[in-house]
């Protein structure tokens, strides 16, 4: 007979998920209520209210989307996109090629800006697509790109699609808590994130943000959009402010709850704390493995804190490596994706993960581990580096 299933307690320094503290998943295991509850709406428009600090936005079209980031970008692309329509995608990685898949199953054109995987989208490039293509009604880029570890120019790429009057769509998936993220700064309209990375709460919820100039282009389409869990229209019926709530689908009632504690813990460090933390665990982690003689695949202008891709040294076993990790020390990074498989690992340092603890676990055991290998490394030189910049 098949039993219970008990999952070993990892370490997850990957690219997601990230650590989930207990009291994530305290909330997760509360009573299940009814999704039409009072009590439950009520709790719903917490979770908004939150969601917009954590977005730093007054868009009213702000809301969980029961699916996983994933779904939350193709909310963004079908509601935004009819047949027929242009777009602009920056690709820089893994992500922004899947934006381009989005865009042809809407039926549109997808105009690629392509940049080099390591590099932030450029700008100029962005500039002249649409000098080319000034019928473009959209431009969409990873802000930040977890393939890479790679931060783009979120304000000068919405800024621009706001001067071709295109709207942006905009992939935070990694941002959301652990670097600066300003919806209403910039200018963003279309804007989908993840819980599983720098919020750590459980995957497989999509908060996602419509500005009033997006909501205006949902409300006045002509087509249907193509997929009937994500129309955002129909969707407003259950998430949508004062008027009455009507079912359209079972929300992850439980789910919810710890999304909403996971957003009141942000709430109470405090967003701009959030995101110190993030830089100042990410600059002990680079001391460290820089000392050990390690490099960072990435120029120090566009690292993410949060996803630290490392360069593989010459010799190592990179498979051998990560099994070693997870096997002997219940620790998990994560490999190179695409083009920079074998050549990176990516280490994630993302919401709960973004400890002290885990800086210093991961750098004592990836130095037992290069060690053994035979890999030429500093030995001893790791700790005290990384443990100079948490002191300061
Ligand atoms: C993880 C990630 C996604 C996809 O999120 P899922 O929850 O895995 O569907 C999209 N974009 C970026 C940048 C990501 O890091």
């Amino acid at each position: 007979m098949t039993g219970s299933f008990y999952p070993p307690q990892r370490t997850l320094m990957g690219p997601g998920p990230s650590d989930v503290p207990a009291r994530v998943l305290g909330a997760l295991a509360r009573p299940t209520l009814g999704h039409l509850d009072p009590l439950f709406v009520g709790l719903m428009d917490e979770i908004k209210g939150l969601l917009q600090y954590a977005f730093k936005t007054r868009n009213e079209l702000t809301l969980p989307v029961s699916a996983p980031g994933s779904a939350g970008m193709e909310a963004c692309f079908v509601n935004l996109l009819a047949p027929g329509d242009t777009v602009i995608v920056c690709a820089n990685g893994v992500f922004g090629g899947r934006m381009k898949e989005n865009v042809e199953r809407c039926g549109a054109t997808a105009i690629m800006v392509e940049d080099e995987w390591g590099q932030p989208v450029s700008i100029d490039k962005a500039r002249a697509a649409f000098a080319e293509h000034p019928q473009a009604s959209v431009l969409a880029f990873v802000h930040a790109e977890t393939s890479t570890g790679v931060r783009s120019d979120a304000a000068a790429l919405c800024a621009l699609a706001r001067e071709h009057n295109a709207l942006s769509i905009v992939d935070t998936v990694t941002s959301l808590g652990g670097i600066e993220l300003d919806v209403d700064g910039w200018g963003a309209d279309a804007v989908y994130s993840g819980t599983q990375k720098c919020l750590s709460c459980v995957p497989g919820i999509s908060p996602v943000t419509f500005s009033p100039r997006a909501v205006e282009r949902i409300q006045s389409r002509e087509h249907k959009v193509q997929s009937w869990f994500l129309d955002m229209q129909l969707v407003m019926g259950y998430w949508g402010g004062n008027s009455k709530r009507a079912y359209h689908h079972t929300a992850p009632v439980n789910a919810l709850y710890a999304l909403h504690e996971s957003l009141v813990m942000l709430q109470d460090e405090g967003l701009e704390a959030a995101w110190a933390r993030h830089a100042r665990h990410h600059a002990a982690l680079v001391a460290g493995l820089e000392a050990m003689g390690l490099s960072m695949a990435v120029a120090a202008e566009y690292r993410l804190p949060q996803l630290n891709a490392v360069n593989i040294p010459a010799g190592v076993d990179d498979a051998a490596v990560r099994s070693a990790l997870l096997n002997e020390f219940d620790l998990e990074i994560g490999a190179g994706l695409g083009a920079l498989a074998g050549k990176t690992w990516r280490i994630g340092l993302m919401g709960h993960s973004s400890r002290e603890r885990n800086v210093l676990t991961l750098l004592a055991a990836l130095e037992s581990v290069l060690g053994r290998q035979g890999a030429a490394i500093n030995s001893g030189a790791a700790l005290p580096a990384a443990q100079a910049i948490l002191a300061g």
